[in-house]
């Protein structure tokens, strides 16, 4: 063999090896996702995309698990000699006081009570609370004194009774739907001369908005003492029930006879509840599956609720990168902030809805497939994002499967897409 034709048997050898080249085609329309894209069944896969467990806590995957801010608003009714809550600086002060500590609560979540000897993990509850922003008022923040003669007061029994009444809401309550309009009021001071006035730290949530009653019982330097009953508040307005009754939809929170404190005997003989959705005297614990409700509402579609989280996973973020090493399935709804990469030979399994962010990309490696069993991928910001980048390297390819009915919505070329089987 001369050396010649040795040269060319390498260069023969060398560009056939080159030819198993990656090649990425981008799919940004529906027309060219359905084309590539597998049917394998008219049926979705069985998938409850509503089941608070699907939402407890995962370690494993923090870039769809960042925090959720919930924003409010401050309210501090009053009759018009402004007498009887606070007012300016101090409003702000108790305002902001208590948020802190209903945040720190939210933290620093402690483990269940019952049922006793439980080894029930404790999650950080993943939310917080943040104080609005409005530059029309003198301290810059969200903080109103609402004057009303008639509805400033707040009484949870007896004589008057209006705990119930959405009167200061209707009047009063700012972007309903985009805020938590937190009413802090007081009691009425010729009552509390009443004896056997309920005078005790009390509220109640309505709709997207909450009422607390008391605030003027205590020091602004005591506003931490309203953060249990201000946390178990929104936590009725993000989908959580009482949790001493069976039917709160928790398999963690054992039922029990709602008990303030413990005592010497009787029902309330020995440890009692500390769940922050019972009445008892420590209301601070939030079980896994309690969570996973508050979850599963904040990512609920065209929940009432999620209106009240801060938007913040519509701007793409190229540290939030999704990357599937084991074959996944995900049965929930996420909000991602970056792409998604299904790595070589593994399996991702879309059930239900996911947010893309402004441009960001599901990229479906050589070898990896991505079922979308019944999912809807879009973008929950009005704006499109980057379609499917689906890799190959010679006979090996990434794949997309269908299962029933997929929705992908806001591809950056052509309408929203629906895709049936048949
Ligand atoms: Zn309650």
């Amino acid at each position: 063999m001369t050396n010649n034709v040795l040269v060319l048997l390498l260069i023969i050898l060398f560009s056939t090896s080159c030819s198993k080249k990656l090649k990425t085609v981008n799919l940004t329309s529906i027309v060219d996702v359905d084309e590539i894209a597998i049917v394998r069944s008219d049926k979705k896969e069985k998938c409850n995309c509503e089941d608070p467990i699907a939402y407890i806590p995962d370690d494993r995957f923090p870039e769809f698990q960042d925090l959720k801010y919930v924003r409010v608003n401050f309210h501090f009714p009053n009759a018009s000699n402004k007498k009887y809550n606070w007012t300016g600086e101090k409003a702000v002060t108790f305002s902001e006081k208590l948020i802190k500590s209903c945040n720190y609560q939210l933290i620093n979540n402690i483990k269940m009570n019952l049922p006793e000897g439980n080894n029930t993990p404790v999650y950080d509850a993943g939310y917080r609370m943040e104080l609005e922003e409005d530059k029309s008022t003198s301290s810059g923040m969200a903080v109103y004194e609402d004057v009303d003669d008639e509805n400033w007061y707040y009484i949870k029994k007896g004589k008057g009774k209006n705990n119930y009444s959405k009167a200061i809401i209707k009047k009063f309550a700012i972007k309903k739907d985009s805020l938590l309009n937190f009413f802090a009021m007081a009691y009425p001071p010729d009552s509390l001369k009443v004896k056997g006035f309920s005078s005790g730290r009390a509220g109640i949530a309505l709709g997207t908005s909450l009422k607390i009653a008391g605030v003027r019982k205590y020091t602004i330097d005591e506003a931490w003492k309203f953060a249990s009953v201000s946390n178990h508040e929104i936590g009725h307005v993000f989908g959580l029930r009482h949790s001493w009754y069976k039917s709160d939809g928790c398999d963690d929170t054992p039922v029990h006879p709602n008990c303030w404190q413990s005592a010497e005997s009787g029902k309330c003989e020995g440890v009692i509840s500390n769940n922050m959705m019972d009445y008892n005297n420590i209301q601070r614990a939030l079980s896994p599956c309690q969570i996973g409700i508050v979850m599963k509402t904040m990512h609920k579609e065209n929940a009432r609720a999620r209106g009240l989280v801060k938007k913040d996973w519509c701007e793409y973020n190229p540290n939030k990168t999704l990357i599937v090493r084991k074959d996944l399935e995900l049965n929930r709804a996420i909000d991602m902030k970056g792409d998604i990469i299904v790595e070589k030979n593994v399996t991702l399994r879309l059930s239900c809805r996911t947010h893309m962010p402004a441009g960001a990309k599901i990229i479906v490696k050589p070898g990896a497939k991505l079922i979308l069993n019944g999912a809807k991928i879009h973008n929950d910001c009005g704006q499109s994002w980057g379609g499917f980048d689906i890799q190959s390297n010679g006979s090996k390819k990434g794949v997309i499967e269908y299962f029933g009915k997929v929705k992908i919505e806001n591809l950056p070329n052509g309408q929203t897409g629906e895709s049936d089987s048949e």
